[in-house]
């Protein structure tokens, strides 16, 4: 059975229209036309089924036949805090993380973080984001934001119950990460790692030491299987 596309859109309504790169993808790659079926999201976690009614040259323009709540959107929410990576490591990290659920992701720089961030890039991680949510069937795709220090994106954690701190020097975990319940906020380091004095405002904050083990991960790897810890623990693989 083809699977009906997804869409995102800034708002449903009753005759809701689809531009830009949405316009573009349906009608030029996918070929919709008038009659065809295509769901609708407007990241409030609902589902819009919808029929398309009009073609024009710059929109298409649709109607919304019923609308749900998306069953695919994780109940505990987690947030994972990355380095900015080289290459399109953060892009991968970005769309595995979107796939585990996540309800939001930050790019930091830090001390040891030889990659930078622009505008361009952010734009970039944000539709890798809406991609990676249409391809896993959820209505939501996590907005990424970039921190320009570790404390700005550790600080944007004050919600979170449980901060979990990734650190690659931590002899052992501060908390079991075996009993977790309720948010996490996940803190991994670029491939240059974190210094001793991150480490310590880490802590400072509120953030618990823990280690993923007696080798050192990449940090793409240490991002994915974070999330995949968390959100097996809090029952979010269910
Ligand atoms: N530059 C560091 C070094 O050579 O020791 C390695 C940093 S590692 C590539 C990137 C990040 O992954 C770390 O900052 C940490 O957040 C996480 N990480 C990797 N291995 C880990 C481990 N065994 N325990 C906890 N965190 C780990």
């Amino acid at each position: 059975m083809a699977t009906i596309r997804r869409f995102f859109v800034e708002k449903a309504e009753e005759e809701t229209r689809l531009t830009g790169d949405e316009y573009s993808h349906a009608k030029n790659v996918l070929r919709l036309k008038e009659g065809d079926e295509l769901i609708l999201l407007d990241g409030s976690g609902k589902e819009y089924d919808a029929i398309v009614r009009k073609v024009d040259k710059k929109e298409m323009v649709c109607s919304i036949l019923r609308s749900r709540l998306s069953e695919k959107e994780s109940k505990t929410p987690i947030k994972l805090l990355i380095g900015a990576l080289k290459g399109d490591k953060t892009e991968l990290v970005v769309q595995k993380a979107v796939e585990l659920g996540v309800a939001e992701i930050g790019v930091f720089s830090s001390r040891f973080c030889s990659a930078y961030m622009n505008d361009n890039k952010l734009e970039r991680l944000n539709k890798v984001s809406k991609e990676a949510a249409k391809q896993c069937l959820r209505a939501v795709a996590p907005k990424v934001t970039y921190y320009p220090s570790l404390r700005e994106a550790l600080e944007s954690c004050k919600e979170y119950k449980n901060k979990l701190f990734a650190c690659e020097f931590a002899e052992k975990s501060d908390v079991s990460l075996h009993t977790l319940s309720g948010s996490c906020a996940l803190a991994v380091g670029s491939e240059g790692g974190f210094s001793q004095e991150e480490f310590l405002l880490a802590k400072e904050i509120g953030f618990a030491g823990i280690s993923l083990g007696k080798r050192i991960l990449r940090a793409e790897t240490a991002a994915i299987v974070f999330c995949g810890i968390a959100a097996f623990v809090t029952g979010e693989l269910e």
